[in-house]
């Protein structure tokens, strides 16, 4: 099986600049031997910074970018010349991104929204000139200020989808099926025995140019937890959904103990997670009949409103709308970060709202890039000239 091309995990090396060198000089000019010190001060060293950018979705362009590095401080010159700055870099990234220390594992940052820029790694200071240094006792300064060194950091950016609902569900549960019936995402549908292979996020309308963005996660299956399955990769991606939808078919001898099991995968992934609202989807209920549905009314786990759905026939799915609406937006489950809860930036809806945006300019359509389909790699490298300031 191919890597998957929803890169949500990328390493980069980062060095910013270092700063110039003061410049040591005398003057020496015709008529004027000893004209004293005229070293300029050195150039900063270049920034690194990393910015949230709403048009990007996956970290893919990132991921031929091993290295970024900032332009280093010119060195000063003669005449005072004070040396270049070196320019900045702006890595951008989408917003959800989380910034990890590659080497020591520690958290560093969350860019979170379009705009937000966070200041990865500063660059060196540049050194002072010996032009500064002159005094009354010491008017010929031989020394003058090497320049700040430059700082290095080997990052890692983990992009968590930002979607307000979740499906958690063992493969071939419907879910790839329910997101392409209530959204246009097209998910691919029932090639394999996991038939996700990548989170796709789709977005649902509701009423009024009202949206939610729903995320479809490949099949947890069990023992996911301990990283025997596919799931455990994507299972990061939902641990901040605001909501969780269960999906068990309706032609399960057990919804109830599914419905557990499912439950014990996440307690085992992330126990934080039993704190989202979870709903429950009993799904392709047009294999039942009405007199089968309302007998399995009885057997239904009590603390999570439950709905029949057919994704097929549309059965149910207004009532999950509905549903998944009131949860969303009860007052209960408003987003609280699982980690770093601190640094976590008020997500607010944004998602929501740019959802909302792009339906309003009919575009509902979120394309992933198939890397097979890149030509030419370079196209994806990091583009200078679109970080100058
Ligand atoms: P996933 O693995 O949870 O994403 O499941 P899929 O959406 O890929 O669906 C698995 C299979 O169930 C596919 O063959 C679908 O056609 C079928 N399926 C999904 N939803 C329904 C439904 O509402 N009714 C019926 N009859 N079949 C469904
Ligand atoms: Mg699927």
């Amino acid at each position: 099986m191919a890597e998957s091309n929803f890169v949500d995990y990328v390493k980069i090396y980062c060095r910013s600049g270092k700063g110039g060198r003061g410049s040591m000089h005398l003057r020496h000019i015709k008529y004027q031997p000893n004209g004293g010190p005229d070293g300029g001060d050195g150039g900063r060293g270049g920034n690194i910074y990393l910015r949230g950018n709403h048009n990007y979705w996956t970290l893919l362009h990132l991921k031929y970018q091993r290295h970024v590095f900032a332009e280093h401080g010119g060195n000063g010159g003669r005449d005072k010349c004070h040396g270049k700055d070196g320019k900045d870099v702006y890595i951008d990234v989408p917003c959800g991104t989380v910034v990890y220390n590659a080497e020591t594992g520690k958290y560093v940052c969350d860019v979170t929204y379009h705009g937000q820029e966070v200041l990865l790694l500063k660059g060196g200071r540049g050194g002072l000139g010996n032009f500064q240094f002159r005094s009354a006792t010491n008017q010929t300064p031989r020394f003058a200020q090497p320049g700040e060194p430059m700082e290095e950091m080997t990052i890692i950016l983990e992009l968590k989808l930002l979607a307000d609902v979740g499906l958690v569900g063992f493969p071939n549960a419907g879910k790839s099926t329910l997101l392409s019936s209530l959204s246009s995402a097209r998910p691919k549908i029932a090639n394999y025995p996991f038939t996700t292979l990548e989170p796709s996020l789709g977005i649902v309308g509701y009423h009024d140019r009202q949206s939610f963005v729903m995320a479809d996660i490949p099949g947890i299956i069990e023992g996911a937890s301990e990283g025997k399955g596919l799931g455990l990769r994507f299972l990061r991606h939902i641990e901040r959904n605001s909501l969780l939808l269960f999906m068990v078919p309706g032609d399960t001898d057990d919804i109830k103990r599914e419905y557990e099991i499912l439950l014990n995968e996440l307690r085992q992934f992330n126990p934080d997670m039993l704190d989202k609202h979870r709903v429950l989807a009993v799904t392709k209920c047009d294999l039942l009949d009405d007199e089968l549905i309302d007998m399995l009314r009885d057997t239904l786990p009590e603390d999570v409103p439950v709905v029949f759905i057919s994704s097929v026939t549309g059965m149910g799915l207004n009532e999950l709308k509905d549903v998944l609406w009131r949860e969303l937006n009860s007052e209960s489950n408003k987003l609280q970060g699982i980690i770093a809860e601190d640094n976590l930036v008020h997500r607010d809806k944004d998602m929501s709202r740019f959802a909302a945006e792009m339906q309003a300019e009919g575009e509902d359509e979120i394309i992933y890039i198939d890397e097979d389909e890149i030509e030419d790699l370079d196209d994806f490298e990091y583009d200078e000239e679109d970080t100058d300031d």
